[in-house]
């Protein structure tokens, strides 16, 4: 009612930060660091850029404002161009990958960590921007924790330059002590008591579990919305559906009327327009469901949370550098993320957390904090970013909490595999050219390996294809028509081609939405696809790479798949099954596959990477002629009496150390 009766400046005035306007904008003003510490909702990602840009910030440059995750940085924006009245992308902008609304007028940027990233390759000193806030800090995402390091040295050299960094309550003083000892300004909290609830013994199945709880508060206690901490898509998928219904039993079989349920799922996949329903307030007399991924946990605040179930676990990407392979992975979570989801429940009102492990689970299972992402994935983009940044020695790099070493060893071996790194670590001509792509080194090779081979055309829409969720639709209860017709796409021995077969005959079907829901295929998905496919073009055109085109030659296309994916070559061992050539790692066929069901299975294949569910599922598969592979990285594979094995990497690793240990001296 608050977001309905009050004005969107009225209810600026009522968030806790407000009262500490002045205070803050004091300290910002003496120092040239300053840490923000706040609870969830208190209004630091909305309100400290207004702040900024009323004190004047913004006359002499652009406040920005990073956000580990895309969703919020877009949801962000949003708001705050409401509140400031003016248009999205004029004033207030945002930018993630493939996406930039923003115009000579922005003022104020909110951006993914990672695209600030990208910008300090072009200005080292961030020249445009006056002030920069890394929100969400806590989070300790990859790029933030790149960000922290380049950015102390910004600190260093631009004395006009101010640096705010933002968390949830904790790591703080972590963050203070990085730089310098810089002030921590506490917002002063409004919160109310959560009452915890922990379960007495473990459940088997925690989504029924969160499912009967969730009809249990809305059958029997008093108003206010829920907040069900899932770990992905999937499973909030499979909640939501049972949430309807066991609601539509409930209503059928009672006599009394029933309050309406409106369940809501988020999560950062889902469309933005869907997205931005959390928000909105329900109806007199429904309450609200929200299902959500951590996403919740601080990123995205929602008002009238007087409930909160969580299930403990989250999905994290962890590097194996063994495997030689990032998975996302489901774990519990740590002692800090789930106080932290609790806390979501004392925002508006004292509030009830149920969670759905035991009290000795929490105290000792439980790691007290998150580990940062950049200690448990892989480092490829890191590290060429960082060559690139001329950061010879990786090793001497100002990281908050250094990755393992054995972790960026095998990034840099994987990046020579590829050609971007030459035998001492330094960056190739190639490796130059990488950079300049917002895409995975693999990715990236393959485009520039289809200038040498000709086949730029096809090649590019490949590449944005792999960029977007996957086109494919495939609604539970039309599984059999929706796999006919994915069928239809299918050019033997090659999901990349098939991908590509589908782009090619949307493009010759006048890009028309209803050709799509004919044939079963994403109409966003696709347009997405065709977005980012017009902007890594610039890129092309920037870097004078022509358009070339092999006119479907599909093996010439195949060739170029290949020179990207040696690390994930795989050889056949079994039926349907492979083992990968440099770990062993054993990866099945998906059924989804276009050689599944091909009637023979192919002795080579290269996939762009691997889903850990119930078994080890390679997602997106073409079968390659292992001469390509000897041809392609001789180092690497060796045919010899038709057998190609993987030689000892051990042999480049020593060559790197040696020069590592030599720049060192
Ligand atoms: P913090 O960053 O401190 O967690 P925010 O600035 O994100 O806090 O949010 C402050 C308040 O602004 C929230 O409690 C909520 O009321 C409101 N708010 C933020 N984003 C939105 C949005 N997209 N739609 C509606 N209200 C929002
Ligand atoms: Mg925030």
């Amino acid at each position: 009612d608050f977001a309905r009766s009050k004005s969107l400046s009225d209810q600026r005035q009522y968030l806790p930060i407000y009262a500490a306007r002045d205070d803050l904008l004091g300290v910002v003003r003496e120092n040239q660091v300053v840490v923000v510490v706040g609870e969830t909702g208190s209004g630091k990602t909305t309100q400290l850029t207004q702040y900024l840009h009323e004190d004047g910030y913004t006359r002499t440059g652009l406040v920005g404002c990073t956000q580990p995750r895309r969703v919020a940085a877009m949801s962000v924006a949003r708001r705050v161009s409401e509140e400031m009245g003016t248009a999205l992308g004029d004033e207030t902008g945002y930018a993630i990958r493939f996406e930039d609304v923003t115009s000579p007028n922005t003022k104020i940027k909110y951006m993914t960590d990672g695209v600030l990233l990208c910008e300090t390759l072009k200005d080292a000193d961030l020249d445009r921007y006056r002030v920069i806030i890394m929100d969400e800090a806590h989070e300790r995402s990859l790029d933030t924790d790149v960000l922290f390091g380049i950015l102390k040295k910004v600190v260093a050299c631009r004395r006009d330059f101010k640096l705010i960094v933002t968390s949830a309550t904790l790591n703080a003083e972590k963050f203070s002590k990085f730089f310098g000892g810089a002030p921590v300004f506490h917002i002063p909290g409004r919160t109310f008591p959560v009452n915890i609830i922990f379960s007495k013994t473990p459940w088997e199945d925690y989504v029924e579990a969160a499912v009967k709880q969730a009809i249990a508060i809305h059958m029997t206690s008093g108003p206010g919305d829920i907040l069900i901490f899932m770990t992905g898509q999937e499973e909030i998928e499979t909640a939501c559906y049972a949430l309807a219904e066991r609601m539509v039993q409930i209503v059928s079989s009672s006599s009394k009327a029933v309050p309406k349920l409106s369940i809501l799922p988020i999560y950062s996949q889902l469309p933005a327009d869907l997205q931005a329903k959390i928000f909105q307030k329900a109806e007199e007399g429904t309450r609200k469901c929200i299902v959500a991924t951590n996403i919740a946990e601080t990123s995205l605040t929602v008002d009238g949370i007087f409930y909160v179930i969580d299930t403990g676990y989250g999905k994290m990407k962890v590097y194996n550098p063994r495997m030689g392979m990032d998975a996302l992975q489901v774990f519990p979570c740590s002692r800090a993320a789930a106080d932290q989801r609790a806390g979501r429940a004392g925002r508006t009102g004292p509030g009830t957390c149920y969670r759905l492990f035991t009290e000795s689970a929490y105290q000792n299972e439980m790691l007290p904090n998150p580990v940062p992402e950049i200690q448990r994935t892989n480092l490829g983009n890191v590290v060429l970013l960082l060559k690139s940044l001329n950061v010879e020695n990786l090793l001497d790099f100002d990281f908050m909490d250094p990755p393992p070493q054995e972790n960026i060893l095998n990034s840099m071996y994987q990046l020579w595999l590829l050609g971007a790194l030459n035998n001492v670590g330094g960056l190739t001509s190639l490796g130059c050219k990488m950079v300049e792509f917002p895409l995975d080194p693999c990715l990236a090779k393959m485009l520039l390996m289809g200038k040498e081979l000709g086949c730029v055309e096809e090649v590019l829409t490949i590449v944005s294809m792999l960029s977007v969720p996957s086109v494919f639709f495939r609604p539970k209860d039309r599984a059999e028509e929706s796999d006919a017709a994915r069928e239809k796409f299918f050019v033997p021995e090659s999901d990349h081609l098939t991908l590509l077969n589908v782009y090619l005959q949307w493009e010759s079907n006048q890009y028309r939405s209803d050709w799509c829901n004919d044939h079963f295929l994403h109409v966003k998905g696709l347009q997405k696809a065709r977005e980012v496919r017009s902007q890594l073009l610039d890129i092309l055109k920037t870097l004078k790479i022509p358009l070339s085109s092999c006119r479907m030659e599909w093996d010439v296309v195949r060739k170029a798949i290949c020179s990207a994916y040696f690390q994930n070559t795989a050889r056949l061992k079994g039926v349907r099954e492979y083992v990968n050539c440099q770990h062993g790692t054993p990866c099945h066929l998906h059924p989804s596959s276009a050689l599944y069901g091909l009637g023979y299975t192919p002795d080579y294949i290269v996939y762009h990477e691997l889903v850990l569910t119930k078994k080890e599922y390679m997602q997106c598969v073409s079968a390659v002629d292992p001469q390509w592979l000897a041809e392609l990285a001789p180092m690497f594979f060796s045919v010899k009496e038709g057998d190609t094995s993987f030689l000892d990497r051990r042999r480049w690793h020593d060559e790197e150390k040696t020069a590592m240990e030599e720049e060192m001296e």
